[in-house]
C-alpha cells in the first residue's frame, strides 16, 4: 500500500512530527525488499518503521519513502524460534511464555516490532536480545542481497549493534532466537527490583508465567507500558541510555557527586569502565518526574521518560530535552546521550 504525505505523528509513541512524503506498508518480505530496491534505485532517502516507539520524527517530517514493516511469522521449532520482523514483540513475548519457554520473557510490555529488537540490542530487567538471538535475516542495501548475520556478526553491546552503527546498510526481515526449555521455569532472576518485587533471590528462577506477569506490572508502574489513555506512556520509553564512564571520567563524577553528598549508582562495564544511571542523574541535577509545564513534560512515573502531554511538537520535545542534558552536564559533567533515533532533528 502506497499513501502521499501521509501523516507519521499516529504511528509513532511519541504522537510528533510532520508526514511522509511517501509511505509504504509492506506485508511480506518480497514487498520489504522490492520497497527498499525501488527507493535505493531512485536515490530517495528511506526511513524504515516498525512500531514507532523509538523514533522521534522532526516536525518538518520525512524528504523520501517510510517503509512501514508489517510482516508476520512466529515460527516456533522446538526451543527455536524465528520471528518476522514486523511481529508485535510484546506479543510475540507473551506467546512463547505460553509455550513453557524462556529466554525473552523479562522483555514483555517493550513496545514494537520484533525486526527492530537487535537494532538497539533491547534490554530490560537484567535482559537483553543479544542473549538469545542466534542469526538476523536481513536484506544488504549494499550488496543488494539477503543476508543472514551470526551473533556475532551483529556486534551486539549495550543498546547498540552493528545495525545501529551503519544505519543505512541493513533491514532486518527476520530474527531467530534459541529459547530454552526450564520445565515451567524462567530464566534466574537477574534484576534487584524484580527479584525483590518477586520475593526470591537473585540468580533464582521463578514460574515463567510470574516472571513474564511481574515484569508487566513493574512497567505499568512506571508508565513503560503503551496505554493511549495515559499520557506519561507517549513517550519513547528511555529517552536516555545510562552513562558508561571511563575510569577517569568516573572518578571526576564522583567528585561532584560528593560535593552534593551523593553517592551514585554504579554497575561494573566491559574495559574497565563504570556505567551509572540516567534517572537517578535527571532526578538529582533537579528534573524530577513531572519537570515541565509545557506541551512536553517528564513522565509523572518515571524521570527517564519525554512525554508529549497531547499538544507537543518535536522542538518542544528537543527543547526539554536540551534542558535536561545540560543540567545535567552542569552538575555532574556527564553527558547525556539520547537513545531514539532522532529523524532530521538533532540534539
Ligand atoms: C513506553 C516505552 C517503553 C520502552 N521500554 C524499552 C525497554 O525497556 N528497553 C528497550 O530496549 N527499549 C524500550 N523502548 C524503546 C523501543 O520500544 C524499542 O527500541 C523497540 O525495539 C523499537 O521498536 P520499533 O519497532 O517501535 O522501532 P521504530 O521506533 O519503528 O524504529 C527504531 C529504529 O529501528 C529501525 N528499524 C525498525 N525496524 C527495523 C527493521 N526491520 N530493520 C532495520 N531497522 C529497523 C528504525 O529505522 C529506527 O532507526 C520503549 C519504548 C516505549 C515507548
Amino acid at each position: 500500500m502506497v499513501e502521499l504525505d501521509a501523516p507519521l505523528a499516529p504511528l509513532t509513541t511519541l504522537r510528533l512530527g510532520g508526514p511522509a512524503r511517501r509511505l509504504v506498508t509492506a506485508t511480506t518480505d518480497e514487498d520489504v525488499i522490492a520497497a527498499v530496491r525501488a527507493a535505493d534505485a531512485a536515490g530517495e532517502p528511506l526511513l524504515v518503521l516498525g512500531g514507532g516507539s523509538n523514533l522521534v520524527i522532526g516536525d518538518t517530517g520525512f524528504p523520501g519513502t517510510v517503509l512501514r514493516i508489517a510482516t508476520s511469522g512466529f515460527l516456533l521449532d522446538g526451543t527455536g524460534l524465528e520471528l518476522a520482523a514486523g511481529e508485535v514483540w510484546s506479543e510475540a513475548v507473551t506467546r512463547t511464555v505460553e509455550h513453557g519457554l524462556a529466554g525473552i520473557e523479562f522483555l514483555a510490555g517493550i513496545p514494537g516490532s520484533a525486526g527492530a529488537t537487535p537494532v538497539q540490542n533491547v534490554g530490560a530487567y537484567g535482559q537483553e536480545v543479544a542473549q538469545s538471538v542466534t542469526e538476523v535475516v536481513a536484506y544488504d542495501r549494499r550488496a543488494g542481497e539477503v543476508v543472514t548475520l551470526s551473533r556475532a556478526a551483529c556486534e551486539f553491546s549495550y543498546r547498540h549493534s552493528r545495525f545501529k552503527a551503519d544505519p543505512d546498510r541493513y533491514v532486518v526481515l527476520r530474527v531467530r532466537f534459541a529459547l530454552e526449555d526450564n520445565g515451567g521455569l524462567s530464566t534466574p532472576v537477574r534484576y534487584a527490583e524484580t527479584a525483590r518485587h518477586l520475593g526470591v533471590e537473585q540468580g533464582e528462577p521463578v514460574a515463567l508465567r510470574e516472571a513474564h506477569d511481574a515484569v508487566l506490572r513493574l512497567r505499568a508502574g512506571k508508565g513503560m507500558v503503551l496505554d493511549p489513555a495515559d499520557h506519561d506512556t507517549w513517550s519513547a520509553g528511555s529517552f536516555f541510555t545510562n552513562p558508561v564512564l571511563s575510569a577517569e571520567q568516573y572518578d571526576a563524577f564522583l567528585a561532584l557527586a560528593a560535593e552534593r553528598e551523593l553517592t551514585a549508582p554504579a554497575y561494573p562495564a566491559p574495559d574497565g569502565c563504570t556505567k551509572t544511571s540516567a534517572a537517578w542523574l535527571i532526578d538529582k541535577a533537579g528534573f524530577g518526574k513531572g519537570y515541565g509545564s509545557g506541551p512536553a513534560t517528564l513522565s509523572t512515573k518515571h524521570t527517564l521518560a519525554l512525554t508529549n502531554r497531547g499538544a507537543a511538537t518535536a522542538e518542544d520535545l528537543l527543547e526539554l530535552a536540551r534542558e535536561i542534558r545540560d543540567g545535567v552536564r552542569a552538575a555532574f559533567g556527564v553527558e547525556l546521550v539520547n537513545e531514539p533515533v532522532m529523524v532530521g532533528v538533532a540534539l
